[in-house]
């Protein structure tokens, strides 16, 4: 071997990765009023959202109530996959049914159903009663909650649907009613569901009061071209992959994650080209990810997603830097990747390693379109897992889905979450190699109020910036560099704090 082909071909040291605690932004000349800005920014080369935030592909951060809770709020849940196939189609399912324009399939009840049987299916869909159709399909009466108030508990397990619904006929809407008229009919009738009929009385839809009323509620919803939330859900590369993409794209999903803790990789570049080749995905945005560099968002990129997800390491849970000694500093590997996304047109989603609503403001002017949060978002309400009292104070359980508890099967006949770290292939749990931790965060309460205080934030940031829009905070922001000293003082000092605020409660 000769001198120069033994020499590095290329600097060892690379150059300096930033991350948000490392710079701040820079304000500007402002005529910008917070509460009129605009923060509509682009999720996936198709789909925009009112606001820059996605809740985390984890089992102690997203699953159908938080999905729900997000879409309404205006950002989107990506539902995780550490389920099996039919349980994370339920969820989209569940998702997709919460809410509408008009629910096209809805949910029925046959009147032969007992009513216990009845009471399972309201709860499982949390509606408030179901239309009865007979086997050929042909609606016969509706059930609702009124119907059942004065049933005796006792009964449920004999009683039928038949002897206490309330038969046809029953005012109903032809296919293809316009929003005004529907809502006209049920507000005369003082009706809350209005069951949409074909020529020969079978049930084709169904228009109900509440989802007029989450509209008004909810005006920044993320909704489908049906009226519907919109949701994702995250898949692997491997094993059964294909299936799982296959179902929840059958369940509705928006979105599919192709989710890895390294999505430069050749097995997920062939997943991404087979999905985005196959003409039964073609209603389904596909992101990939993750990656941290240039060259990684460029393969993605190249792959043909519809948006790249950035981030190895940085989140609050993950021990990828430490344990494999690998990871690009977020606000670097942001924008490096934006390198290779901004001229192709594609998204970046900065995923993980936020801390507080200020680093929102900063991952977009890094080169992002939207975040994904886990930490912040694990306490809320909507988070699944109950709250745990420790000296009197709440919290709920938040773990990576690369910690022991994720991926080891005990308890479950298979961890799902294994192949996001390449180790689907460790028969036995004492041989994997976690790349996360189990912990817990404080309770925040509903997420509504914690997506206020994180929005409000990012509202401050573009007051500061002098930006009205997402384009032009990316646009006119610039970063100044910080010193240890610099972050010291960012913070509260030299006082301790008695009261938290709802968005700082220390470091
Ligand atoms: P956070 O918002 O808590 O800082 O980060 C959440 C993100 O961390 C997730 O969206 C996901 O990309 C990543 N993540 C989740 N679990 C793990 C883990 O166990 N190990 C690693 N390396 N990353 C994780």
């Amino acid at each position: 071997m000769n001198e120069s082909s033994s020499a590095p071909s290329h600097d060892p040291f690379g150059f300096i990765g930033l991350t948000y605690d490392d710079v701040l932004l820079l304000p500007n000349e402002t005529d910008v009023i917070p509460s009129e800005v605009n923060t509509t920014a682009r999720l996936t080369r198709e789909i925009n959202v009112c606001i820059p935030l996605l809740s985390a592909a984890m089992d102690t951060v997203t699953e159908a109530r938080m999905a729900i809770a997000m879409a309404r709020q205006g950002g989107v849940g990506i539902v995780h996959r550490n389920l099996s196939i039919e349980a994370q189609a339920k969820e989209v399912d569940l998702v997709k049914r919460s809410e509408s324009g008009m629910i096209t399939d809805p949910v029925t009840v046959s009147p032969g159903a007992t009513l216990a049987e009845l009471d399972a299916l309201c709860g499982q869909y949390r509606v408030s009663g179901l239309p009865v159709v007979d086997e050929r399909g042909t609606l016969v009466g509706i059930i609702t909650n009124r119907d059942l108030r004065f049933v005796p508990g006792g009964d449920f397990a004999t009683r039928r649907v038949h002897e206490i619904m309330t038969p046809m006929p029953l005012v109903t809407g032809p296919v293809g009613i316009s929003r005004d008229a529907a809502a006209a009919l049920l507000g005369k009738h003082k009706i809350e569901k209005l069951p949409l009929v074909d020529g020969d009385g079978r049930l084709r839809g169904l228009i109900t009061v509440k989802d007029f009323v989450k509209t008004e509620q909810y005006p920044d919803a993320t909704k489908d071209g049906e009226g519907r939330l919109v949701v994702g859900a995250a898949i692997g590369f491997f094993g059964e992959a294909l299936e799982r993409a296959g179902a929840l794209a059958e369940a509705g999903v928006d979105v599919l994650v192709a989710d890895t803790a390294n999505g430069h990789a050749r097995l997920m570049l062939d997943m991404i080209r087979k999905l985005k080749a196959d003409p039964f995905f073609s209603g389904v945005q596909i992101i990939g990810g993750n990656i941290a560099t240039r060259a990684g968002a460029q393969a993605l990129v190249d792959a043909g997603v519809d948006a790249v997800k950035v981030g190895v390491g940085p989140g609050s849970i993950c021990t990828t830097r430490v344990v494999a000694g690998v990871g690009v500093p977020q606000v670097t590997a942001i924008y490096e990747a934006s390198l290779a996304c901004k001229p192709a047109g594609v998204p970046v989603i900065g995923d993980g390693g936020l801390q507080y609503s200020g680093d929102i403001a900063k991952a977009l002017v890094a080169g992002a379109d939207t975040v994904m949060l886990g930490s912040l978002l694990a306490g809320c309400d909507e988070s699944p897992g109950d709250l745990v009292f420790v000296n009197g104070k709440q919290f709920k359980l938040y773990r990576g889905m690369g910690s022991i508890g994720a991926m080891a099967s005990r308890g479950k006949k298979v961890s799902y979450s294994k192949d996001r770290y390449f180790q689907a292939d460790v028969a036995s749990d004492d041989k994997i190699v976690p790349e996360g931790i189990e912990g817990q965060v404080p309770y925040r309460g509903p997420l509504g109020a914690v997506a206020h205080q994180l929005v409000g934030g990012l509202h401050q940031s573009m007051f500061y910036v002098g930006a009205h829009t997402i384009p032009e905070l990316q646009e006119l922001g610039k970063f100044v560099r910080i010193t240890p000293a610099g972050l010291k003082e960012s913070h509260p000092h030299d006082i301790q704090m008695t009261v938290e605020a709802p968005n700082y409660t220390g470091r």
